[in-house]
């Protein structure tokens, strides 16, 4: 951690911030230093962390930060940033109406936060305009859940992944988005390696190293997979005809919906062989203990919500749910996702899982917040919240802890839709993210680390996070501020909150409020636990009914579905028909990077987990880059109707050919034209509203600039102009790749305006005259502090290696001047691009590592040189280097 930081604890045990999987983590703090490790007695990780929550100490510093109130550009203190908001609400209200103001929240922020923001908006403002980023994430399997099951309710646990015999994993590359769960399954399944794992995926992905079966599937023909096998799970007479007649509604219209999907039509939807399909079937009809992991490949789609009932019409029609190593299990991105469907942070759902339009939730709702303002009708969801900031039917909007500028569909859309909005309140804990630029009132938000509250994971346990550093500048947590607005709007006693347990505790008496087992969410044993027991709340899961303790951890076994009858429902879904080819496009899938989470505001601060991909990438095939005239590491322009993003090619074996892979990290604080959501159609699933971030119709053509860059610096360079352009950390300062379309005349005063010099640093300047090649270092008190290289070609140069020598002293004027070759001497090692994380260790010295004969497994490689050994995450790629380097250490 770079900020001496005065911790207010020693030892705290809580949770990551990060992800759906909600690893428990225990720190230690002591004079200005944090020690993360995984918490052992936490029942989702058991002492392991990946790579992300192990830098979490790395992220923590308060560069950045936004740290105190802001009106208009200008510093104001809380009472004035608090009227301001108060104020600007009120008086739209007054003159347009509740709906004409909207709150869109996040994953990220912690329960009580979620339950106090929905409170205020859907209870006293009177308005369903509230919606959260996890709309973008798993709002497909909340509306599948509820036609399904008449709830929202995952019904199985993290244990089912490891003690079922089939574990199908669709639309999920769980090795790099939930990394920890991953490594419990490769461990399952090495000490039962008669399991077997599926993984349906349009990419091979680093998932796939553990799959018996991988179904790489053209994009959105899921819906058709699961209707065949539903089809085939009749004929072969596996259906379980007890439970469906006892415990469910609609299968024999749903089955008659799927003859049509017939193992011809799915094999001419899906591309997939015939054989593959019916091996597929064959192993779930024989295999009775079966999960279905899905994930945002599932729901990212215009047909998500269809895809997901898809599945669960296959676990339903064989009684396969709710039973140890059985059911459909949706995995969610968010570390809070779950939390916030649980307070009722989408547009469409009350508190405590209750659905706006239902009159008995209604009433319940209104008497237990004692209000007769709740909304009666549902708000709008994300993409729809902001075609109505668009359209100026939204006057007043309030973002809290997320990027939207960055992660919603049409992203430009989005930015000039805040432009125009009369009022726009961002409260974060970053004062420079994308959508923070739009701002008219800054408010700065506690950080993880900072604040206290609950989080609920993909299984549905409730963890604490704590706070253990102290509150940085002004910065006050979500729940404070929102209680604030609140109070000055007028609503004093029904958020005269003192502290995130009085939240909690009303939270809890809600879910069970005239809940008698009618609602599934119920944790009304703690409705009255005291501030102490919510200190040490120890992580647990959901129901925990008053005066119960609950039999099982799982739903529905035995029936007990939330729709009238109690009954599930079958879903009828239709085969559809294959998605038209078009040959002057390619099919651009987006996803996440191993190392970074959603817009890196967090992530981008660790020089450790940049390393991994300090550019932005498009995946292409062998064929569809020569089509093209694209090489591996050219620039391109990735171009769809909607925009346009510069970012290198990285022509890849992993996708089927007619497809891309764009990561969907960058933002304009990283790159120059990297946001991946600005080419995004904003067209939505019309159940779930969710937008579909997995299939855009794109073009690439290679960008062809006349100097490529690189340049390295303590601080962070001033761009003027640059075609292509990405600055990502290093351990002492930044990293910085570009391309121009212009011409340098003078590389010594570019260089002297990129790194704002002032004329007293040491200069060596080479320049290679056949080439062109510029190559300028610049010393301080014998520190190398900057350098820039320009060339008229792409660069060859040892990028990582060369990031490790800022910083370094070089007096001699020799070794300085080997610096030029941009590469280390034969006396210096060369790590290569970083693949472990944990322990930074490179490509080379792995491969290396094979070629000497010391290692030629992935548990050798952890014995050398410990890659591998902490969370594991990078175990498949370092695989990937060991085959190849085998070959060579052969011959
Ligand atoms: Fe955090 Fe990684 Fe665990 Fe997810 S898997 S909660 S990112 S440590």
């Amino acid at each position: 951690m770079k900020d001496a930081l005065i911790p207010i604890r020693q030892k705290t045990k809580t949770t990551c911030p990060y992800c759906g999987v909600g690893c428990g983590i225990v720190i230690s703090t002591s004079d200005g230093g944090v020690t993360v490790k995984g918490d052992a007695e936490h029942p989702a990780n058991l002492g392991k962390l990946c790579s992300k929550g192990s830098a979490l100490g790395e992220t923590m510093g308060h560069e950045d930060r936004l740290l105190y109130p802001e009106i208009s550009g200008k510093r104001a203190g809380w009472f004035d940033a608090i009227d301001s908001v108060a104020n600007g609400l009120t008086e739209t209200i007054q003159k347009h109406g509740p709906d004409s103001v909207a709150f869109y929240v996040s994953g990220q922020i912690l329960t009580e936060d979620y339950y106090v923001a929905n409170k205020l908006m859907k209870g006293f403002i009177g308005s369903g305009n509230i919606d959260t980023n996890s709309r973008l994430c798993m709002s497909s399997s909340v509306a599948a859940h509820k036609r399904a099951f008449g709830s929202d309710t995952v019904p199985g646990t993290y244990e089912d992944l490891e003690t079922t015999d089939l574990l199908i994993l669709t639309g999920s590359n769980l090795a790099w988005c939930h990394p920890v769960l991953f490594q419990r399954i490769i461990h399952a399944k090495k000490a039962r390696p008669e399991m077997k794992v599926v993984v349906i995926d349009p990419r091979r992905t680093m998932t796939t190293d553990i799959a018996d079966l991988h179904l790489p599937l053209h994009p959105d023909s899921d819906v058709v997979l699961f209707t065949g096998l539903l089809r085939q799970i009749d004929q072969a007479n596996t259906v379980d005809q007890e439970y469906v007649d006892k415990f469910t509604n609609g299968f024999d219209t749903a089955l008659s919906e799927a003859q049509s999907a017939t193992i011809e039509v799915v094999s001419r939807i899906t591309g997939l062989s015939r054989q593959d399909l019916q091996q597929f079937y064959d192993l779930f009809i024989a295999t009775e203990k079966t999960v279905t992991v899905y994930s945002q490949g599932v729901n990212q789609s215009v047909m998500g919500t269809d895809k997901a009932n898809a599945i669960i019409n296959c676990h339903l029609a064989t009684g396969r749910i709710g039973l140890e190593g059985m059911g459909p299990f949706s995995i969610t991105g968010q570390p809070n996702a779950m939390g916030g469907r649980e307070v009722g942070g989408l547009a469409n759902m009350l508190a405590a899982h209750m659905d706006v339009g239902n009159e008995v939730h209604h009433e319940i709702v209104s008497r237990f917040w004692k209000t007769d303002k709740l909304t009666q009708k549902q708000g709008l969801k994300a993409v729809d919240m902001y075609k109505a900031v668009a359209d100026g039917s939204i006057k007043a909007i309030w973002i809290m802890a997320t990027n939207p500028v960055d992660s919603l569909p049409e992203a430009d859309m989005i930015k000039e839709a805040l432009s125009k909005c009369p009022m726009v309140v961002v409260s974060d804990i970053m004062g420079n993210t994308d959508t923070m630029a739009f701002a008219d009132i800054k408010l700065p938000a506690a950080g993880w680390g900072e604040k206290d509250g609950t989080v609920t994971n993909s299984e549905r346990r409730i963890s604490r996070q704590k706070a253990f550093l102290p509150l940085p500048g002004e910065a006050k947590p979500d729940w404070w501020i929102i209680s604030k607005v609140a109070q000055k709007m007028g609503f004093v006693k029904e958020f005269a909150y003192t502290s995130p347990a009085d939240i909690f505790r009303e939270h809890a008496e809600l879910s069970a409020f005239e809940n008698s087992g009618r609602r599934d969410f119920d944790i009304g044993a703690y409705h009255d636990i005291s501030d102490e027991m919510y200190e040490d709340l120890a992580p647990f899961q959901w129901p925990q009914a008053k005066g119960e303790q609950p039999s099982t951890t799982r739903f529905f076994a035995d029936g007990g579905f939330y729709t009238n009858d109690r009954k599930a429902n079958f879903i009828p879904l239709s085969p559809g028909v294959p998605s038209s080819p078009c040959s002057n496009t390619l099919i651009m899938n987006t996803g996440r990077l191993r190392d970074q989470w959603h817009t890196m505001t967090r992530t981008g601060k660790s020089a450790r987990l940049s390393a991994h991909a300090a550019e932005p990438i498009v995946d292409i095939t062998f064929e569809d880059a020569l089509k093209r005239n694209i090489h591996d590491g050219d620039i391109v322009k990735v171009s769809s109707a909607h925009g346009e993003i510069i970012c290198k090619a990285k022509v890849s074996q992993e996708l089927r050919a007619g497809e891309v892979f764009v990561p969907m990290h960058w933002t304009d604080e990283f790159a120059n034209q990297a946001r991946v959501n600005s080419l995004i159609r904003a067209v939505t699933d019309p159940v779930s509203g969710q937008p579909a971030s997995k299939f855009t119709r794109v073009t690439i053509s290679p960008l062809n600039p006349t100097i490529y860059g690189y340049a390295i610096s303590f601080s962070k360079p001033i761009f003027i102009q640059a075609d292509y352009r990405t600055t990502v950390r290093v351990e002492n300062g930044w990293r910085t790749d570009f391309a121009l379309s212009l011409q340098v005349d003078n590389p010594e005063k570019y260089a002297s305006d990129l790194f704002s010099l002032n004329g007293d640093e040491d200069k060596l300047v080479y320049q290679d005259g056949r080439q062109q090649d510029n190559r300028i270092f610049i010393f301080k008190a014998n520190k190398l502090i900057a350098a820039l290289f320009l060339s008229p070609a792409p660069l060859n140069l040892s990028k990582d290696w060369l990031g490790q020598q800022l910083g370094s002293e070089i007096e001699d004027p020799v070794t300085r001047y080997k610096l030029a070759a941009g590469r280390p001497g034969a006396d210096q090692p060369d790590k290569g691009p970083i693949i472990c994380a944990c322990f930074s260790v490179g490509a080379y010295e792995i491969s290396d590592a094979v070629r000497s004969g010391k290692c030629s497994t992935v548990e050798q490689i952890g014995d050398v040189l410990k890659a591998g050994t902490n969370c594991g995450s990078c175990k498949s790629e370092i695989q990937q280097i060991i085959a190849p380097n085998q070959i060579l250490a052969a011959e």
